[in-house]
This record gives structure tokens, C-alpha cells and sequence, in this order.
């Protein structure tokens, strides 16, 4: 794809549907990159703040995007560095700035102008809320390419085909650049058919890597850690590792971070 482009890799991890890890994928991949060395901002979109919860971070309403889209707080002061990640945190007042921002009508462009003040990232992660609402759009308006997490069921392939066309250029949309199949078991049959099914009908868009179903990533966000801090040498924190090598290479974040 755009493998010379330079510049920031944007992407929103999204999918309509809550549970399927959409926090799980924004949480690890943001912290397997910046372990990898690249300089990664979450950027917390969704109300429930679970991205922020699952980096040990509560911020009070005032120091959140909330304030950031309100244009109350400078995006770079809402930042809370962790080393070579930064978080741009949620808190509940989220939902109340949701609300304004339907009201209002606002841009889309909205987040992306706010963030224009957050320089020197390789590359920024959107974890989105369930549902394509004024927040999701923000992402949207923001992301060069969405990271499509599902579960592999029946139910889960036959509303994807409408959010790969939801999501797709031809609608506006940024596009999907990777679709990861989650809590997946080589041994169902289910799955398996399931990911042959994407495969065929979306070619070159899922991630080789799959997340198999782990106790220690439900577990880790509890302890305010991501996998690999909580469990390294878990399941869980194999599959980030491998998944983080793919989409680095996929967004080229190496070309990215040398230009
Ligand atoms: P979403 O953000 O799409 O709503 P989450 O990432 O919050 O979904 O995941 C929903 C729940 O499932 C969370 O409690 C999370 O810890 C757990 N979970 C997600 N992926 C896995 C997995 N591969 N193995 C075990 N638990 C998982
Ligand atoms: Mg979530």
C-alpha cells in the first residue's frame, strides 16, 4: 500500500460491535510498538475509558479529550507520557462532549485539528466506542486506515462485509487496513471457516496473526498493565508480539520513523 508515505501513522481500531476487542487490540499494539521502539500515542475516543482504565491512568473531567475537543486544554497537555507511548486520556465527560458534538453538528475534522499540535508520533492509535456515533466519526476524520478486531462468528462475518464498505473510500471512509481475528482457536472448526471466509472475500486485509483466547489479557487490564508488562511470557503477550510485528511492517512505522 502507501509503504513510502512518511509522515504519522493513523489508525483507528474499530468495529461496531463492543466486545471484541477493539480496547484489547489499542491497549497491546500501542505497547508492543513502543516496546519495539517506535513513539506511539493512544488516544482514548471511547466514554466507558477503558483504554485509559487498562494503562493504570484515571484522569479527572477538565484533563481528558472531552477538554481537548472543547478547546479547553491543548491536546499536548491532555498527553500523559509512558515512556515511549503517550496516552490521551477518556473520562466520563466523553459522553456529555459526544452529545455536544451531535448537537453542534460538529466537523469531523474536529479531532484531527486538535491533534495537529501532537507532533514527533510514529504512530497514533484511536480505540473507538461500539458504534459509529459522532465520536467514531471523529476518529474517523482523524485515521489514515482502520484495524478492523473481530470475534470469529457467523454473526460477526455477516456484519463485517457492511463495515468494510461502511468504512471503504468509495464511502469517504479511510479504509481497512487490517482486520484481526480475536479470540480465536485453531482447533473450531467454526473459526477456522470463519477465517478462510475473510480471507477470500477481503484478500491481503487480515493479519496472519491471530489472538487466541487468554486469561491474562481479560486479566491485565485490572492491573493497569498491558500483556506484556502483566505476562510476558503468556499467550497473550506472543500473539501481541507477533501482531505488532505485522503491522509494522504493513504501516511501514520503520520508513515512518527514519524519514
Ligand atoms: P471492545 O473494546 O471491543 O469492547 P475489549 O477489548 O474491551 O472489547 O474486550 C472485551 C472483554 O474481553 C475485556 O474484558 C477483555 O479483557 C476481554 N478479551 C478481549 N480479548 C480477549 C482474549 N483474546 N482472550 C481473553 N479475553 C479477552
Ligand atoms: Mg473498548
Amino acid at each position: 500500500m502507501d509503504a513510502h508515505v512518511s509522515g504519522t501513522a493513523r489508525i483507528a481500531c474499530l468495529n461496531h460491535k463492543g466486545g471484541v476487542g477493539k480496547t484489547t487490540c489499542a491497549v497491546n499494539l500501542a505497547a508492543g510498538l513502543a516496546g519495539a521502539g517506535f513513539r506511539v500515542l493512544a488516544v482514548d475516543v471511547d466514554p466507558q475509558a477503558h483504554l485509559t482504565a487498562s494503562f493504570g491512568l484515571h484522569v479527572p473531567p477538565g484533563r481528558d479529550l472531552a477538554a481537548v475537543l472543547g478547546g479547553a486544554l491543548p491536546a499536548g497537555e491532555a498527553c500523559i507520557a509512558l515512556g515511549k507511548l503517550s496516552v490521551l486520556p477518556a473520562s466520563s465527560a466523553l459522553a456529555e462532549a459526544e452529545m455536544a458534538l451531535s448537537r453542534q453538528d460538529a466537523p469531523v475534522t474536529l479531532l484531527r485539528e486538535q491533534l495537529e499540535g501532537c507532533a514527533g508520533f510514529d504512530v497514533v492509535l484511536y480505540d473507538c466506542p461500539p458504534h459509529l456515533g459522532p465520536l467514531t466519526r471523529q476518529a474517523l476524520g482523524a485515521a489514515r486506515g482502520v484495524f478492523v478486531p473481530m470475534t470469529p462468528d457467523f454473526l460477526a462475518l455477516q456484519s463485517l462485509a457492511w463495515l468494510m464498505e461502511t468504512l471503504g473510500a468509495d464511502n469517504g471512509g479511510p479504509g481497512v487496513r487490517g482486520i484481526v481475528l480475536n479470540r480465536f482457536s485453531q482447533r473450531k472448526r467454526l473459526h477456522r471457516e470463519v477465517q478462510s471466509a475473510v480471507a477470500g472475500h477481503f484478500p491481503g486485509i487480515p493479519f496472519a496473526t491471530c489472538i487466541r483466547e487468554n486469561v491474562a489479557l481479560a486479566e491485565a487490564p485490572s492491573h493497569g498493565q498491558d500483556i506484556f508488562r502483566y505476562a510476558p511470557a503468556s499467550a497473550g503477550a506472543k500473539d501481541f508480539a507477533a501482531l505488532c510485528r505485522e503491522a509494522a511492517k504493513r504501516l511501514d512505522l520503520a520508513g515512518r520513523a527514519r524519514s
